[in-house]
């Protein structure tokens, strides 16, 4: 079996809990500089193992075949050969049971190519910044301050993070270190089904926003002009944050058209 295409190895895997993990690869060479918020391929073959906490696969993968995903960049952009990556695993999929089945040392496919229309970098300097996450959502925007918090103190950083209960939360300890660091950011997770000891927010996302979180906590009106939205994660979450903001005037960003709402789904 040939996998002399792996260009990459895995130095560090750190378990969220047994379906959700973060993962850093190094590239054996450099790859193209990025921007923050954009994606790129992981691919293994279907040869591979998959996890021993996965299910059958809904459709078998062809054992010669190199099974690639796009993936958000977690990492900051300067770093382009350190990679980090926060992957759910699909139990009957075909490629993450067999990412979350890879250990420190092992090999693996990166893409060359890096892309995406999800760029921090095309908001004007000075808007406040809204970024809404379910599930692995939360990556791009961590790529997103690492890389730019220190160069936007004029702007509100807000992450609205939602997850089903406290040990989703990936990210949890640096964002919230963050928002104790840094007088502009702001971190607002919240649970649909949190434990006793959970005193923070358990309404969905999109709740949260038509009770007026913005307006009520941190003094922002939904204004196309003055506020940038990016909304990430579970298509349900995104469609009614985006029918919301519609209301407010805000289009979707896309590559023919530039709007002041940026959107991924997965
Ligand atoms: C821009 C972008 C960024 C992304 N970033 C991330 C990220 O940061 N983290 C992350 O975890 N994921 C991310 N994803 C999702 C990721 O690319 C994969 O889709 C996901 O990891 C599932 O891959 P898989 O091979 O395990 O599952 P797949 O094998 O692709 O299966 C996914 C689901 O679809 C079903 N399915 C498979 N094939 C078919 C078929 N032919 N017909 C009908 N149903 C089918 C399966 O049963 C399963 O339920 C991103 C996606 C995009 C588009």
């Amino acid at each position: 079996m040939d996998s002399s295409i792996y260009n990459a190895v895995v130095i560090n895997k750190i378990m969220i809990n047994p379906d959700l993990m973060i993962v850093q690869i190094k590239t054996d060479e450099p790859q193209i500089e990025f921007e923050v918020g954009q994606h790129t391929l992981l691919g293994l073959y279907g040869f591979e193992n998959r996890s021993s906490n996965s299910a059958i696969e809904s459709f078998p993968a062809d054992v010669d075949k190199l099974i690639k995903r796009p993936y958000s960049i977690a990492s900051a952009k300067d770093e382009t050969r350190h990679f980090e990556f926060y992957i759910a695993q699909i139990k009957s999929g075909q490629l993450t049971p067999r990412l979350f089945n890879l250990n420190i040392g092992d090999r693996v496919y990166v893409g060359t190519k890096i892309s995406g229309m999800f760029r921090l970098d095309e908001t004007p300097d000075g808007t406040d910044i809204i970024m809404v996450a379910t599930g692995t959502g939360i990556a791009p925007y961590i790529s997103f301050l690492r890389s730019s918090i220190i160069q936007r103190p004029e702007s509100k950083m807000i992450v609205i993070q939602g997850a089903a209960h406290r040990w989703d939360l990936g990210y949890y300890s640096e964002l919230t270190f963050l928002a104790e660091s840094y007088a502009n950011f702001f971190y607002v997770p919240t649970l649909a089904d949190p434990d006793d000891h959970w005193n923070g927010y358990q309404l969905p996302i999109e709740e949260l926003l038509k009770n007026d979180i913005l307006q009520n906590e941190f003094n922002i009106t939904p204004d196309p002009e003055r506020t940038r939205f990016f909304v990430s994660g579970k298509p349900e979450m995104v469609g009614h944050v985006s029918e919301w903001l519609h209301d407010f005037g805000y289009s979707r960003h896309n590559p023919d058209k530039s709007g002041e709402m940026y959107v991924e789904e997965f």
